[in-house]
């Protein structure tokens, strides 16, 4: 028989019940029994909710209150030194101590958090296990074992998930000059040893994950996997190797032939493979496919699938194939039935959590019974994608006649950057080191309000615009007052900078419940593409408008970037992403165009995803860089030379995109640099950057108040690299998360560190600057 399974239920909850719990317990509004509650409720309903989509093996361990890469370095007995204060807490404070820093037992110091990285390509965050190569390993099952007794009493068959040996080392990070493969000897046995309890606890299969596999893993990694599973499928229950978010690639004969007893592939981003790896799978082995995305919103076509699938039955058997989605479900909301306010057409195109087990099901059935069994299903599913073909909003002659009409010259400015920077200059007619800010301002507890009221529909749009109004012209007559050179409006009115520019788009849809967990206890609620973009009205005119008509200084507009805009969304999946990234570069380039005849000299175009859109694959870097860049360059070159164009990125490792960043031709970028001590500029040294560059000098992710002396030291060393000239002086990223105590105070001393740059290197610079 057919079997499905799931690899992971997000764990959430429906009405993000584990978020409320979480915070009330760190808040000290609950107890830990009351926290604990939470969690067995949450998963006693995700199992019975799996149940009753007919999934045969639930997985078990797939839960965590914080974070599974945490669950797992506690599961193996791995605490850094800096927490051993905590090692005799309850191991769920333990837990929260490592991922927060902070404990509700005030006898614990605070410390630094682990770090936190994202998980793979998703919008997910981990927790960075730290190692030395003195770590020693202890198993602890007790986390799973209890699981395993909740799933058991309910009559279910739980398949237990554990991160493998060898994703654990390659994610985790030596804290000392080890490499961590030299922990695999040590690891393995514990691994081994959790087999066994987990064997007799009556698990039959154990479900280990090595994501890693979609990765260009070096050889030595490899080899690491064959030794680790070669000494780990020896006696206890069978293994269950579980890949996913792309393809095998070359690692694909590695993987078939690994000595487990299974094999669970992406069969979506990996369809290219499945054919293969149906044919050449061992005889020993099921294989697992992954036919319904994890990653997106769209309901399945199950035509397909069955296409796919049919042939998998006949020449595998129905014992050895099992089906699930293509990862877990973590990444995906939890139930569409909640989304009430949905326009009918749209819920129809759609599946979240719970709809994709459905699917699952449906396919069994189809493949037990025949298509016949399903023929209801299969026709839903087919009306479905024949009206989101046919639909008028998914396909907007005169979007796709511009895109294809794009010249190899609309990605170009009028001149290049030497010829444009005099002229930029000549307008503005700004001091060397020329201070700017990012676009935010703290957002007040009043502007949140004012904001939720008028969507609501109990402020009037009215009081809601001049609330608005008044905060700009406090945020723009501050600015002038501590003496700031390029103004900004300080962005009141955007709650998010996707969901306010998805919310006036067309082509983008917003959902009321479609959270999906981005670390601990935050979520994020991802817009949906389902359409062809465009602009039908401008986005920003009247309140950039408003803001430069209250200054002589020039004012910066901020818009987010097409990069950005798809990568922070789920987008459709019937497109390719570059076609939606033009789409969206369009909508911005008649933006950009408004603005500039609105008298706008200097427009911020932020793409903070452009980065984390690279690929797994390096084989498929440039492609994506190329045409991310491309968009960008749409968006932005339709100006005149005198328009100042910024862009604005924050993290830290440009190394490996800086040519990519040099090609956005920007004439300013604004970077995350305070926290790394202005490390990261050796790249935009060492490739000669040829624009301005802003390197934050005021980390805004601290509540500190940065001093004067230790921006302009930021400041010295930045113009050792990179002419004076070309320097800007900013914060890391917007201001919106901190208050007015610390920004004001901030500011100023940024202000005044520019002041004492300009002093400093004041003949030099200046003459270069006027292109004299
Ligand atoms: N302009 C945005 C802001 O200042 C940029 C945010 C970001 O970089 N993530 O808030
Ligand atoms: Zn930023």
């Amino acid at each position: 028989m057919i079997t499905t399974h799931n690899l992971g239920f997000p764990r959430i909850g429906a009405r993000r019940e584990l978020k409320t719990a979480l915070e009330h317990y760190w808040r000290g509004d609950s107890n830990r029994e009351e926290l604990e509650a939470t969690g067995r409720e949450l998963r006693r309903r995700h199992w019975s909710w799996q149940r009753e989509a007919g999934i045969e093996q639930v997985p078990v361990g797939d839960f965590s209150f914080y974070d599974h890469v945490l669950d797992m370095m506690l599961t193996l007995g791995v605490l850094p030194q800096r927490f051993h204060a905590a090692a005799s807490e309850d191991p769920l404070d333990l837990a929260f101590y490592m991922a927060r820093g902070r404990s509700r037992n005030a006898r614990l110091p605070d410390v630094p958090a682990l770090e936190m990285t994202k998980w793979f390509d998703t919008n997910y965050h981990y927790l960075v296990p730290e190692l030395t190569l003195q770590q020693t390993f202890a198993a602890d099952p007790s986390r799973l074992q209890t699981e395993i007794r909740e799933a058991r009493a309910m009559g279910l068959q739980p398949k237990p998930v554990l991160l493998g040996p060898v994703s654990f080392l390659y994610l985790a990070k030596m804290k000392d000059d080890g490499e961590p493969l030299e922990l695999l000897d040590r690891l393995v046995p514990i691994y081994q040893e959790l087999l066994e309890w987990l064997g007799d606890e009556g698990a039959g299969w154990v479900q280990m994950d090595e994501p890693i596999l979609a990765t260009d893993l070096p050889v030595e990694w490899q080899s690491a996997l064959q030794t680790a599973y070669d000494r780990l499928h020896r006696g206890g229950p069978r293994i269950l190797l579980a890949t996913y978010f792309g393809t095998l690639g070359s690692q694909r004969d590695l993987a078939m032939e690994l000595p487990v007893a299974g094999l669970h592939v992406d069969a979506v981003r990996g369809a290219s493979e499945v054919s293969t790896l149906i044919a050449r799978v061992p005889q020993d082995k099921i294989l697992s496919l992954g036919v319904i995305d994890g990653r997106n919103v769209w309901a399945a076509d199950l035509e397909a699938c069955m296409d796919t699938l049919e042939p998998a039955a006949s020449s595998l058997g129905a014992d050895r194939l099992w089906l699930a989605p293509s990862c877990p479900l973590l990444h995906v909301p939890v139930d569409l039935e909640q989304e009430t306010g949905l326009d009918t057409k749209l819920h129809g195109w759609m599946a979240f959590a719970r709809q994709k087990l459905a699917e699952l099901a449906a396919l069994k059935r189809g493949l037990t019974a025949g298509r016949a069994a399903i023929a209801a299903e299969l026709e839903r599913s087919r009306r479905a994608r024949n009206s989101r073909q046919n639909a008028a909003r998914t396909h907007q002659p005169l979007v796709r006649k511009r895109v294809e009409a794009l010249a190899p010259h609309d990605d170009c400015r009028g001149s290049a950057y030497e010829q444009r920077a005099p002229l930029q200059q000549r307008a503005l007619n700004l001091p060397l080191f020329p201070t700017t800010s990012i676009g935010s301002f703290p957002q007040t507890r009043t502007i949140r309000r004012v904001r939720r009221d008028y969507r609501r529909g109990e402020v009037s749009r009215e009081d809601y615009e001049r609330t608005m109004r008044q905060e700009i012209a406090r945020v723009i007559r501050f600015q002038e007052t501590i003496g700031m050179d390029v103004l900004v409006h300080g962005e009141p009115e955007r709650n998010d900078m996707v969901e306010y520019f998805g919310e006036q788009l067309d082509g983008y849809a917003f959902t009321r419940h479609g959270w999906v967990q981005s670390y601990g206890s935050r979520c994020v609620k991802p817009p949906i593409i389902y359409g062809d973009v465009q602009r039908s009205t401008p986005m920003t005119i009247e309140w950039m408008r408003y803001a430069q008509s209250l200054t002589d200084k020039p004012t910066k507009a901020m818009l987010t970037g097409p990069v950005t805009m798809l990568q922070w969304a789920f987008e459709r999946d019937d497109l390719p992403r570059e076609a939606i990234a033009m789409q969206i570069a369009l909508a911005l380039r008649d933006e950009i165009a408004d603005l500039e005849s609105a008298g706008i000299g200097v427009i911020q175009v932020d793409e903070p995803a452009f980065r984390e859109g690279l690929p797994l694959r390096r084989g498929e870097w440039n492609d994506y860089l190329e045409w991310a860049a491309r968009s960008f360059r749409v968006a932005t070159s339709g100006v005149s030379d005198v328009t100042q164009i910024h862009t604005h990125m924050c993290y830290s490792e440009f190394n490996d995109i800086i040519d990519a960043i040099a090609s956005l031709d920007a004439d300013v970028i604004t970077i995350e640099t305070a926290r790394s001590d202005m490390e990261l500029l050796d790249a935009f040294e060492r490739s000669t950057y040829p624009n301005e560059i802003g390197p934050g000098v005021y980390d805004i992710h601290s509540p500190r108040i940065p001093q004067v002396e230790e921006m302009v030291a930021l400041l010295e060393k930045a113009a050792r690299g990179v002419p004076a000239e070309r320097l800007w002086v900013n914060p890391d990223c917007g201001l919106k998360t901190r208050n007015w105590d610390e920004v004001r105070p901030s500011l100023e001393a940024m202000v005044h560190a520019a002041r004492e740059m300009r002093s400093r290197h004041s003949e030099a610079g200046q003459k270069a600057r006027s292109g004299a």
